[in-house]
């Protein structure tokens, strides 16, 4: 991977039509104040993922409102994914055991990355845990920012010690939401940001019903009968099984009912296929459960159509940093119905933009209430959409980063 060039896509006057000229305004100015700085971001994955699709869009607008930024991605093997892996799940609270060969990739890839990247930066951005090292090689940046995009509520003790270590070194700390804040680091500066979505994008933007149409009947399904779907990565903590199983429960009422599972593989995500396979053989031979990812060819566009195609979207995540796939979902105007992990119940009103349900059982009956009540889920995905064009979308979570860099930046001796 090394240094990215994204496309430019949207132009700040294109995002101005969405959000009205004050919120771009105030993101103009925002990025005014990191004039003369050159920063580095950082993190693991170009594709798959929340992180690298919030990347994608904020790298080039930033870029465009004049703002110096470089997009690094890790080139790494799959033992440091593996590595690295464990370490996100650690940090969700999941046992790991950073063994002597695991913590020799962890550090050892991180060195030489940092021998790539060069020098000639003012702040280093760093994203979630496989960059997080570089800090202890990358000389000569005098201002780091951490940005963790995981669920950090209850991370593995052993795991969370080793990680804090590197973690303190760290100019100024970045998380999604309050319940992540360690009191163990919360004398550092920290600041909370939630993620967003591009309304622009090919994920978000409009799609008119030929389109839809078009795209869905590729795959097979059926427009006319129910459509309950789970957009999000084959991995334990989105609980994939769990979600045939919520379908499997509203199927004995809804024989109509059809399930779309879809989940793209990410480069620095090494579970991926097993739970791929997993979900597979746990579907069996039900024709109407449709698993699709990108070997199917299911990219930004088809997740877009598929999910502007629910009836009803699933997040049956027991654990989630955010979930970017419940803002999606909601900013096309389908109703939720998730697990209450920190990220979802962050987004999700309960009983208003969708619901949050605490078990299959419970969470296979608030999808049969949506299908069997249309008008309810309708004016609750309208609800939905009008709360993540209030709250999470892109201008307002890029002009948050402008402001943390350039108080951090103020803040820190010794800065250029
Ligand atoms: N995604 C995708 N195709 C898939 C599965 C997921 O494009 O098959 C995207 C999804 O639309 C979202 C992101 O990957 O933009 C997942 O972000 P989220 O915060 O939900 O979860 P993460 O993968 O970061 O844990």
């Amino acid at each position: 991977m090394g240094f990215l060039k994204v496309p430019l896509g949207s132009s700040p006057s294109d995002y101005e039509m969405v959000v009205g000229k004050p919120q771009m305004q105030e993101l103009r100015e925002a990025a005014e104040k990191l004039d003369g700085l050159r920063i580095l971001n950082v993190n693991s994955t170009s594709l798959g993922g929340g992180v690298a699709e919030l990347l994608m869009s904020q790298i080039p607008l930033a870029q465009q409102l004049g703002v110096d930024l470089l997009w690094f991605v890790l080139e790494c093997p799959p033992a440091f994914f593996d590595a690295t892996k464990g370490l996100h799940n650690g940090l969700q609270g999941g046992e790991f055991n950073l063994s002597g060969s695991a913590e020799e990739f962890y550090l050892g890839c991180n060195h030489t990355n940092s021998n790539k990247i060069g020098s000639g930066y003012d702040v280093a951005f760093i994203n979630d845990p496989q960059p997080l090292p570089l800090i202890e090689f990358l000389t000569g940046i005098p201002v780091w920012l951490w940005r963790c995009h995981i669920d950090l509520s209850d991370p593995n003790p052993e795991i969370w010690q080793y990680l804090k270590k590197i973690i303190q070194k760290y100019n100024a700390l970045i998380f999604h939401l309050p319940e992540y804040i360690q009191p163990d680091i919360s004398y550092r500066p920290c600041y909370l940001i939630p993620p967003s979505i591009d309304p622009l994008s090919m994920k978000n933007q409009p799609l008119d019903e030929t389109e839809i149409e078009s795209i869905i009947r590729k795959y097979h399904i059926d427009l006319e009968r129910p459509i309950i779907s789970q957009v999000g990565r084959f991995d334990p903590w989105k609980d994939p099984l769990g979600a045939i199983d919520v379908y499997r429960l509203v199927k004995q009422h809804r024989p109509d009912a059809q399930l779309l599972l879809v989940g793209a593989f990410a480069s620095d995500d090494p579970e991926g296929e097993t739970w791929y396979r997993k979900t597979i053989a746990h579907a069996g031979e039900d024709r109407d459960i449709h698993i699709l990812s990108n070997l199917e060819g299911v990219g930004a566009h088809e997740v877009n159509a598929i999910q502007r195609a629910s009836d009803v979207a699933l997040q049956l995540s027991k654990k989630e940093g955010f979930g970017l796939t419940v803002t999606e979902a909601s900013w096309k105007g389908v109703p939720v119905v998730g697990r209450p992990a920190t990220g979802i119940k962050h987004q999700i009103l309960d009983g208003i933009t969708g619901y949050l349900a605490n078990t299959i059982e419970e969470a296979a009956s608030r999808v049969l209430y949506l299908l069997k009540n249309p008008d309810v889920a309708e004016a609750m995905g309208d609800l939905a959409r009008l709360n993540v064009s209030e709250h999470f979308i892109i201008t307002r979570e890029l002009t948050r980063q402008f402001k943390t860099i350039a108080a951090t930046v103020e803040a820190t001796p010794n800065k250029t």
